[in-house]
């Protein structure tokens, strides 16, 4: 179905959410919407509430497990509303919600700004990040995001919230308790670097990547976070799991906290994948894997 510019925003329904997904699995948006700007999402999140549609926000969809049944109501893809402004001087960044991480740590590492050189590698939006408190190799937003501006998702007027009320910690933020939209968030980076070294460390960085995870196969990244002081995909390695197929889904055999999707997954496949590692890993190990991997459609419990 084409897209219905209604009241300047498209929206189409029934939209498959596989192609929203790094998994590449999801069932149908009831109403999909893929803003370029703050206006669209504005009166997107007024049709949405007018017709008391319940609202969920998509970024990459790289840490997302959405159920074979769908989302009811109205999913707000960011993808496409990208943007970045660069102080190579101040060392002061901007990205709109939907900008890309590997763009925006290429961008900065070519202005000579440090601070994202290890996030080339993670394949989520501004937005999805400053939510997740994405990090790697030591470093995450949280040492870098000065604020962020949001937009309630019930409507009303767009605000600022400054980086210490956020309450980051690992791989996770306030923002992940409230029904907030994340429209940009800002960082402080270090300025007087050389480019061609920050460039060359982001290079690097992504090579590394590509060598020791399944990046080219469709993955939501680490399914589990670390139970400190242990690594979830050292744990499951252990056990010998690597490789273990529940239909099209599978543990990743580079890397055992990756649950890639052969081709044929569905999310019922993934999510049972998820269930058998936890049962082993309590049962071997006496410790709860808490998934990272956010799971939205999996009414009642989400
Ligand atoms: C190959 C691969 C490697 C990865 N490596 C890493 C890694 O090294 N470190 C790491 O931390 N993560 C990693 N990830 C996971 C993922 O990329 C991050 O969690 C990323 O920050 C998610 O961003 P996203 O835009 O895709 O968010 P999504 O997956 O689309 O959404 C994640 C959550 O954030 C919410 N959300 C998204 N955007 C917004 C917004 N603008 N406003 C409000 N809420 C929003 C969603 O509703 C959802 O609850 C990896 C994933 C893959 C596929």
């Amino acid at each position: 179905m084409l897209p219905n510019k209604l009241k300047g925003f498209y929206l189409e329904k029934n939209i498959s959410l596989s192609r929203f997904t790094t998994l590449r699995v999801g069932g149908q948006a009831e109403w999909l919407a893929e803003p370029t700007n703050i206006d669209e999402i504005e009166k997107l999140l007024f049709w949405a509430n007018n017709k008391k549609l319940p609202c969920q926000i998509i970024g990459a969809g790289s840490n997302l497990l959405i159920a074979d049944a769908g989302i009811k109501g109205l999913s707000v893809c960011l993808r496409k509303f990208q943007g970045s402004k660069i102080n190579a001087v101040t060392g002061i960044v901007e990205a709109a919600g939907g900008e890309p991480i590997p763009a925006l740590a290429r961008k900065t590492a070519k202005a000579g700004l440090h601070g994202l050189e290890w996030a080339v590698g993670i394949p989520g939006t501004a937005g999805g990040a400053a939510v997740m408190n994405a990090g790697a190799q030591g470093g995450s937003f949280a040492e870098i995001v000065k604020s962020i501006k949001v937009l309630p998702l019930i409507g009303g007027s767009p605000f600022e919230i400054k980086v210490e009320d956020l309450k980051y910690d690992y791989r996770f933020s306030l923002l992940q308790k409230e029904k907030l939209i994340v429209l940009s968030t800002q960082f402080q980076l270090q300025t007087g670097h050389d480019p061609s070294q920050i460039t060359k460390v982001t290079n690097n960085n992504l090579v590394h990547r590509t060598t020791t995870q399944p990046y080219h196969q469709p993955s939501c990244g680490s399914v589990f976070r670390n139970p400190e002081p242990f690594k979830a995909g050292q744990l499951i390695e252990e056990l010998g799991l690597k490789g273990h197929k529940i239909g099209g889904a599978e543990i990743s055999k580079i890397h055992a906290n990756f649950i890639v999707n052969t081709g044929n997954a569905s999310a019922k496949d993934i999510s049972n994948l998820i269930e058998f590692i936890q049962e082993k890993v309590q049962t071997e190990h006496g410790l709860l894997l808490e998934p990272e991997v956010k799971k939205l459609g999996f009414y009642p419990i989400n």
